[in-house]
């Protein structure tokens, strides 16, 4: 998937990565390198990337928001049952 495709898709439209990769039809890790190269090029574009960072929901641990796709295990309590990441691009003057 082109990396300036990723601006409609994501634009005022929060999705995880999986969500993305399955419409790019192409592997998770694949989406998650074009999203970090598209993350640093937006600084240059009338656009700004909205990450909602993963989240234990056993107890509430937030993991940064360098973590685009879902950890597999909560740091603090060990628990597996974590919220996906959801990314999201808007307008910077919006
Ligand atoms: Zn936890």
């Amino acid at each position: 998937m082109f990396r300036k495709d990723l601006i409609p898709l994501l634009l005022d439209r929060e999705m995880t990565v999986d969500e993305i990769s399955r419409i790019a039809e192409q592997k998770g890790k694949t989406t998650t390198e074009d999203l970090q190269h598209l993350l640093k090029s937006l600084r240059h574009t009338a656009y700004q990337a909205l990450i909602t960072p993963a989240k234990c929901r056993k107890c509430d641990f937030t993991f940064g928001t360098d973590k685009l796709r879902k950890p597999s295990k909560c740091p603090k309590c060990n628990g597996t049952w974590i919220s996906e990441p959801r990314i999201k691009i808007t307008g910077k003057n919006s």
